[in-house]
């Protein structure tokens, strides 16, 4: 009888029979190994627990406990409903179907009709029903021939096989009369299977191609126990319910559309309102803090860019350069540095400007990846809270620190505080990507790391994040999504300076470099909106609330003189008060307004208007006070004031 020889992890050398199942091997191991061991590895290759080893090599177990087995489980569970789909509608043809990050899905394409999420709970019973008969899950090689016959009826799988080299294995899954073109990686068999749910579908082009076929991709996610099901559903429902883009639709903040053009938002006066707070807002505390604000044009000449390098590095995300027929080309600007640098140039410099630091609220237009567009916080056309900073080298770090400060100051003023400081070096095997002068990129990063451990900041080191001219700060912020996103970002940049040839004359009377801080506090509008609105789940702060009071007169005819009263004072103030006058029952009104989540909702009756009052229902409570006019107006005022969350 022919052996096997394995190596296991821990070194051991163990001879089988050839042909034993890991199953047979983990059980002579020990029952509870047997039991909680997903599927195994050959030399780096699945063997399923019911398959034979017949080859020499390294062997090992995976376990439940290892997170590669949650991708086994999800992958087997999307093998899992194709059979259930199989049994429902015979005729159903499959694409592919792997596990993903968050789950699984599979790309099916109905004969007739299509599948929609109210099917989800017959096609889940039928999946149940196939766990329950604990079909034994058995892997086999075929030949070329072979698998063009078992899938004759199936031409998507047809067509994968055919694309396979010539000398690629094809192998299949078993369970029961279901089988799969796969190479491995499933569990035992079905009864493994059990906590699970189909979360959604959509469209998707056969291989993404958008001349193939529409398919519809069904997702699902699994999980080894119910408790971690729950927890990601609900995760997911919460995520849905934050989402900026629907609170975005619900409110009337923006909108996108195909007419407008992809990724250029349209801010509605709701959205506007809560821009317009946050520019003011900026732009003084920049103003405060030692910048000047300047205005400079979204289209330059391209030369301008050309000598700043985003030409040569970032043509990818830069519109298409205008050819004004006369010898001109004019380019829609994908970063405003270039235009700073004109500011900073437009006179001799001396050591006693520096830090010399201009802002703008600059707009710029990036030629993002369809793919990519997101809402507010991803697009095409933004306006970025801008700031380069132009210092001495021995300035650089105190300059660091303060622009850090401000951010951190800025954040405290959101209430932002589930953030992770990302410093970004570059690629240190990919060194070609960026300015190439070793010592500054080593002296910078090293500065950077420095001052944050000064600071005494948590942060952690990311290669090949870093700007093509230098290293960096990113400050990174969940989404809604459960994705990771860039806010703020402060980047030191010596490359710059030398492409423009920049100076300053310094103290000893010689022409000196500048080096220049690259810095976003608040970063775009675009983003910085949609990450309140996720954070805030639509329910504004009264500083930054689209309408921060709404009044409801108790009867139009004899309260509306009062509540119209109220408002124009209330306006004068700067304050957006509105009066809701439509002819409903007052219950209606009042929970329109909580709804609409407005921070103060006044109610004024005969009550109110003798004694020159309002009743006052603050946002998510069902308590009311009555307070004087005048008094409400000072504390409305003074919450408005110090940007508190109420
Ligand atoms: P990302 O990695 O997110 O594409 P980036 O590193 O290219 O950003 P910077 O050039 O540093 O970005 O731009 C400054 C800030 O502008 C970013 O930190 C981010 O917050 C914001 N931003 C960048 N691209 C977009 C976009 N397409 N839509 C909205 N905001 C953006
Ligand atoms: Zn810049």
């Amino acid at each position: 009888m022919a052996e096997v020889k394995l190596s296991f992890p821990d070194g051991a050398v163990k001879t089988y029979e050839a042909g034993t199942t890991p199953l047979e091997i983990a059980e002579g191991i020990a029952k509870s190994l047997a039991k909680k061991s997903v599927t195994a590895k050959l030399n780096g290759e699945y063997v399923g627990m019911n398959d034979q080893v017949l080859e020499d090599g390294d062997f090992e177990l995976v376990t439940k406990d290892q997170p590669e087995a949650l991708k086994i489980l999800r992958h087997s569970v999307s093998h899992l409903m194709a059979q259930a789909l199989k049994r429902l509608y015979p005729d159903m043809h499959f694409g592919v179907g792997p596990a993903i990050d968050n789950g699984f899905y599979y790309d099916t394409d109905k004969a007739d009709g299509q599948i929609a999420v109210e099917q989800f709970p017959e096609i889940e019973k039928v999946m149940h029903e196939i766990v329950k008969e604990n079909l034994p899950i058995v892997s086999r090689e075929i030949t070329r021939d072979e698998a063009l016959d078992m899938f004759k009826d199936d031409p998507y799988k047809i067509e994968l096989i055919n694309d396979l080299p010539s000398d690629e294995k094809i192998s299949i899954a078993v369970q029961g009369e279901h089988i799969e073109l796969d190479k491995g990686g499933l569990v035992p068999s079905t009864g493994w299977i059990k906590f699970f749910k189909l979360t959604s579908v959509a469209g998707a082009y056969w291989r993404g191609k958008s001349s193939n076929p529409m398919l519809q991709r069904i997702y699902g996610t699994a999980f080894w126990n119910n408790d971690d099901l729950e927890a990601e559903l609900k995760r997911r429902e919460e995520a849905k319910e934050r989402d900026h883009r629907r609170i975005g639709a619900a409110q009337e903040l923006f909108f996108t559309s195909q007419e407008v053009g992809s990724g250029l938002p349209v801010w509605l006066p709701n959205g506007a309102a809560i821009r317009r707070t946050l520019e003011r807002y900026i732009v003084d505390r920049e103003v405060q803090d030692g910048y000047k604000h300047v205005y400079t044009p979204v289209i330059s000449n391209l030369n301008l860019y050309k000598q700043s390098g985003h030409w040569d590095h970032y043509r990818e995300d830069m519109f298409p350069p205008m050819d004004m027929g006369d010898g001109e080309f004019l380019e829609l600007r994908p970063m405003n540095c270039p235009s700073h640098i004109q500011v900073y140039n437009h006179k001799p410099r001396s050591y006693r400007d520096l830090p010399f630091r201009v802002a703008e609220l600059g707009m710029m237009h990036r030629y993002e990846k369809s793919g990519a567009l997101t809402g507010l916080s991803r697009v095409r056309e933004m306006t970025l809270n801008d700031g380069h900073t132009f210092v001495m080298p021995d300035q650089i770090e105190d300059e660091f620190k303060k622009i850090l400060n401000l951010m951190i100051d800025v954040y405290d003023d959101f209430d932002i505080h589930d953030y992770r400081f990302r410093l970004s070096y570059r690629d240190p095997e990919n060194t070609e990507k960026y300015f190439d002068d070793d010592d500054m990129w080593e002296k910078a990063q090293k500065m950077l790391k420095g001052a944050m451990d000064d600071l005494e900041l948590d942060y952690f080191e990311a290669e090949g994040e870093a700007a093509f001219y230098g290293p960096k700060l990113d400050v990174q912020i969940k989404t809604a999504l459960g994705g990771e996103e860039t806010l703020s970002t402060i980047q030191l940049d010596f490359l710059l300076p030398e492409q423009f040839d920049l100076h300053y004359v310094g103290a000893d009377g010689e022409q000196h470099r500048p080096v220049m801080i690259h810095r976003g506090i608040i970063s775009t509008m675009e983003r910085f909106t949609a990450h309140l609105i996720e954070m805030y789940k639509g329910a504004f702060p009264t500083w930054l609330a689209p309408q921060q009071v709404r009044i409801l007169p108790v009867n139009r005819e004899a309260h509306g003189a009062y509540a119209e009263e109220i408002k124009q004072r209330l306006v004068k103030e700067g304050i957006r008060a509105d009066y809701d006058d439509r002819n409903e029952k007052m219950g209606y009104l009042i929970r329109d307004a909580q709804t609409s989540k407005v921070p103060y909702t006044l109610v004024v009756g005969d009550e109110e208007v003798n004694g020159h009052s309002v009743t006052i229902r603050r946002f998510g409570s069902n308590d009311t006070v009555s307070k004087d006019l005048d008094v409400f107006e000072q504390d409305l005022l003074a919450d408005i004031a110090n940007h508190s969350r109420g």
